[in-house]
């Protein structure tokens, strides 16, 4: 499509991918879209990948580092999360890599 960057190829382990890979739409950088950002609890987190694979944007490397140019602040990664690492934090509530 004109105009538009083609998608790099999904991630892939094993038999495992993700869903999508981030890419420029027709709107721009979709992490302009965010109010609430999502954060990782490093202790909490289990590295299960549930939200590498779930993410639509796919900005969720498998070393679960967020792209924030592509996250657009769903939250379906911390709705998918078992054990609660990731939570959504107010983009106006979070400063300098912590959240208040
Ligand atoms: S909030 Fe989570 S699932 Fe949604 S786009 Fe951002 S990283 Fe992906
Ligand atoms: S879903 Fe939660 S526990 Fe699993 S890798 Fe992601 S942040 Fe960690």
């Amino acid at each position: 499509m004109p105009g538009r960057k083609r998608k790099e190829k999904p991630e892939e382990i094993g038999f495992l991918t993700t869903l999508s890979v981030p890419s420029e739409g027709s709107v721009g950088l979709t992490g302009t879209w965010r109010t609430f950002r999502p954060v990782l609890d490093q202790e909490r987190c289990n590295k299960c990948l549930l939200c590498w694979i779930y993410c639509p944007e796919a900005c969720i490397t498998k070393e679960l580092r967020i792209n924030y140019d592509y996250c657009k602040g769903c939250g379906v990664c911390a709705e998918e999360c078992p054990t609660r690492a990731m939570s959504m934090v107010k983009e106006d509530e979070y400063e300098d890599g912590k959240d208040r």
